[in-house]
């Protein structure tokens, strides 16, 4: 069993603060060595967004690395859609905007797949090539934190999803979202035509109704999220969840045993971080998470959240079984679905 530990958001005294908990948690997974260059990879938020970790826990995590003598850097990757984060120069503006630099955090900001994305090493998992981004792939040490919460094509996202899809270059992620190809339920449509300007492959197009070209089409997902009457939808089965966790396994296979991982189960919003904008969250905030095993942490954060609201709130919401992502996991080695729960 994977020790994974829990602090609550329940603090009602000033030395429960959570900014402080994170010290603890650090204490019980933490895999720094001195001189190690250290990965801080999380999801900065899209423009908009308001949902993303807040900074002070990312700024917490960052002293705590430095205090063992050790290089850290916070990194993320591109994006594979337009948006504000597309390249490394838009992405280090809006993550400025969103509180993170480099006095704000007290260490550099790097985006690891280079200035457009493309910067990669490849790394064989099961017959793939997967493209992890270089500038993570080359640190010694990965430490990730994930901000638990929805997810319109995977169900939910959290450690697995910030690994395989975070961690990859435009290509990886390309090749994850091949598979997602989107439908369109005709009945719905309004013929508001939004979904034409808000496509970024220009896939979308009006010739006496709404249709796709799946030639161009790309199966970014925005569409899934941003049309207002739900005409499009994902009906896949679990391929994309299946190429995500392969890709996390590809960039685990670097890693192994130098690796920590935080679930923020805190504003735990509808939909990812990549929208530019968050709603209001499913369920009150319940907690962070700790441990060292990808799949342990995010079993641990899905099951936390369902004993809170008495159901799956994911599902409900998304009509996706996110879970599929912890058992391909546990199938294909990433990790261990069964863990121990410590409060700290
Ligand atoms: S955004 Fe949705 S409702 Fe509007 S035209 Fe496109 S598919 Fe139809
Ligand atoms: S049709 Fe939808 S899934 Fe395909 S590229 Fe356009 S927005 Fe993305």
């Amino acid at each position: 069993m994977k020790a994974v530990y829990f602090k609550s958001a329940s603090t009602p005294f000033a030395k429960d603060a959570l900014h402080l908990a994170m010290e603890k948690l650090f204490e019980k997974v933490n895999v720094v060595e001195k001189r190690d260059i250290v990965a801080i990879k999380l999801h900065m938020g899209e423009l908009g967004n308001t949902g993303y970790i807040r900074p002070i826990f990312v700024r917490k995590i960052v002293e705590m690395v430095k205090k063992q003598g050790a290089k850290p850097f916070i990194t993320d990757t591109t994006t594979l859609y337009g948006g504000h984060r597309n390249n490394a120069i838009d992405y280090l503006h809006t993550a400025a905007i969103n509180g993170f630099n480099m006095a704000s955090m007290g260490c550099p900001i790097i985006i690891a797949d280079g200035l457009l994305g493309n910067d990669y090493i490849s790394v064989e998992v099961d017959g793939n090539k997967i493209n992890v981004a270089s500038a993570i792939y080359e640190a010694d040490c990965l430490i990730v934190m994930s901000h638990f919460k929805g997810h319109g094509m995977s169900g939910f996202g959290g450690a697995i999803k910030n690994l395989g899809m975070g961690c990859t270059s435009k290509a990886g992620k390309a090749w994850q979202h091949a598979k997602s190809k989107p439908s369109f339920n005709e009945e719905k449509c309004i013929e508001c035509l939004k979904c034409i300007k808000f496509c970024p492959a220009h896939a979308i197009e009006y010739e006496d109704k709404i249709k796709i070209d799946y030639e161009k089409c790309y199966g970014c997902g925005a569409c899934t999220v941003l049309c207002e009457q739900g005409c499009f939808y994902i009906n896949n089965g679990n391929e994309f969840q299946e190429r995500i966790v392969i890709s996390a396994k590809a960039v685990l296979k670097k890693f192994e045993d130098k690796v920590s991982f935080f679930n923020f189960l805190m504003d735990i919003t509808p939909r990812c971080d990549c929208c530019s904008f968050a709603d209001k969250p499913l369920i009150n905030d319940i907690g962070i998470v700790a441990s060292n095993d990808a799949v342990a942490i995010d079993k641990a954060s899905y099951d936390l959240i369902y004993s809170y609201a008495g159901k799956d709130i994911f599902y409900e919401e998304h009509g996706i079984d996110g879970l599929a992502q912890i058992n391909i996991g546990e199938k294909i080695g990433l990790g261990d679905k069964e863990y121990k729960l410590l409060e700290i």
